[in-house]
């Protein structure tokens, strides 16, 4: 073999270069990791983490009004941005050093700089000259994208900035329907700003079930977020008073921040992979097979930037299958089917497996169970908030397909159901389960009839 100054090259300590590096590395391998920005990536420095804790943050104007239902009171609460980014960037800063100590426990090598592929087997990393290295693992992630050409964009944030925004705006502007934008209009309407959602689709969440995207939206709406639908921008003026929002329809919305959520990019430009040949779809995506390999034989690529499923545990699950194939002598590929998920929205999503529209048109004819009901921790103060679950069955085999929740917990609630759903689990099995009382996921094994849409009659 050639004598190359490393065993494996991984681009980018995220969740899943850091997976692969740290993996391969306790096998003896020899491993560097170069990264450009902070060790830990976007789910630890500006992804899930974080947002994580704005999410717990600002839930707790909407906890203090349910309190009040329980006989609680105590005057209006203040908050503080500055006291809470000060704790939230403590948090961040220590998850970071923790990747860094268990990176160089495992024996990687970290390489601070952006890296950039010369040839198959050779890397610039900036300040640091060049390397050599036997294997080559792109794990870059992906980049907020903006709309380049659209006019004002330069006066628009992305996620990146609105965990560092030096004050919280009085209002914002939230463009975008996906769950980040979702997400961030829920912790920005829970810490007092006047939160407006402009989404160009017909609805929220594209790609959950239909009934939860319509279910969010309502309930989100109850709490406060105003969501302008079918609408998309034409300009961003800056004014004496803040930023005007030129919409292509209905009338000009004035707030002090617009914050961009419409999507990510995998971020492959200026990688040089394109002058070693590797494949890239449209999107920037690079290709791979399931062993995570791209078409050059030497290099591997996981996480965001192959654009599969994107979503930090995949990504650690991706690092680690290809540390197990080329470094364990233990050929493994992750299996993308029946993926839970969750929107930290307010109230929150949890789902796994398909909606009710995928499986119908995948499987023909299916069942499907549905309940609307309140909350109990919310009755005593008299809101009308309503909890969604949804299961969604094949009728032939009565597997269950897809599973639904909106309320709280959801995400927790989802994790378990998604174990029960990988092992096929059919309905009958599934409400043979005793019920766990009183809870919202009881609800889920005692749904006994069929639901038909008001209106419909019975469904096919
Ligand atoms: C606001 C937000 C919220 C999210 N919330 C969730 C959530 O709740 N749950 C969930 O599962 N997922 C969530 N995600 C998605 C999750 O963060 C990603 O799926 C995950 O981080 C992908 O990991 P990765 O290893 O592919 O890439 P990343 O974690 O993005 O890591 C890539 C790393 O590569 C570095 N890099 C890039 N190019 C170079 C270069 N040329 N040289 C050196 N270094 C380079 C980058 O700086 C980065 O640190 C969220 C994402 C965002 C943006």
């Amino acid at each position: 073999m050639a004598n190359y100054d490393y065993d494996l090259f991984v681009i980018g300590a995220g969740s899943g270069g850091v997976r692969a590096a740290r993996l391969a590395a306790l096998s003896g391998a020899k491993v560097a990791v170069a990264e450009e920005h902070r060790v830990g990536g976007t789910c630890v420095i500006r992804g899930c983490v974080p947002k994580k804790f704005m999410v717990y943050a600002s839930e707790y104007s909407y906890a203090s009004k349910v309190a009040e239902g329980y006989g609680w009171s105590g005057g209006p609460a203040t908050f503080d941005w500055k006291t809470f980014l000060e704790a939230k960037d403590r948090e961040i800063a220590r998850l970071s050093g923790i990747y860094v100590t268990n990176l160089q426990n495992a024996g990687a090598e970290i390489l601070h700089g952006r890296a950039q592929i010369v040839d198959a087997h050779t890397l610039e990393v900036a300040g640091k000259g060049t390397v050599t290295a036997d294997k080559i693992l792109v794990a870059t992630g992906g980049r907020p994208w903006l709309p380049a050409d659209l006019p004002g964009v330069e006066h628009a944030i992305t996620s990146e900035e609105a965990f560092h925004l030096t004050e919280l705006p009085k209002r914002i502007l939230i463009a975008g329907g996906g769950y980040i934008a979702v997400e961030f209009a829920g912790i920005f309407a829970g810490l007092g700003v006047d939160t407006t959602l402009v989404y160009r689709g017909a609805n929220i969440l594209r790609g959950f079930d239909d009934d939860v995207r319509a279910h969010v939206g309502e309930e989100m709406k109850k709490r406060g977020v105003k969501i302008v639908l079918g609408c998309q921008h034409e300009s961003i003026e800056k004014t004496a008073t803040g930023l005007v929002s030129h919409l292509k329809s209905g009338t000009p919305i004035e707030t002090d921040a617009v914050m961009f959520a419409t999507g990510r990019a995998p971020h492959t430009k200026g990688l040089g992979l394109e002058a070693v040949g590797v494949k890239l779809a449209e999107s920037g995506a690079v290709v791979v097979d399931k062993f995570s390999k791209t078409n050059i034989d030497n290099i591997w690529a996981v996480g965001d930037v192959t654009d599969r499923i994107n979503l930090t545990p995949v990504a650690i699950r991706e690092g680690a299958a290809f540390a197990q194939t080329e470094y364990y002598d233990n050929p493994t590929s992750f299996d993308h089917d029946m993926v839970a998920s969750a929107v930290f929205s307010q109230p929150p999503v949890g789902s796994v497996g398909l909606s009710e529209a995928d499986a119908r048109h995948q499987h023909g004819k299916i069942d499907i169970y549905l309940s609307r009901f309140r909350p109990m921790k919310t009755t005593f103060y008299g809101g009308d908030e309503r909890c969604l679950i949804k299961l969604v069955v094949e009728a032939s085999t009565q597997k269950i397909l897809g599973c639904h929740v909106v309320g709280p917990d959801s995400p927790e609630i989802i994790q378990m159901a998604a174990v029960a759903l990988k092992m096929g689990v059919t309905k009958a099995q599934w409400d043979s389960t005793c019920a766990v009382h009183p809870t919202l996921a009881e609800e889920l094994v005692t749904m006994r009839d069929k639901y038909v849409p008001p209106g419909l009659g019975a469904v096919a």
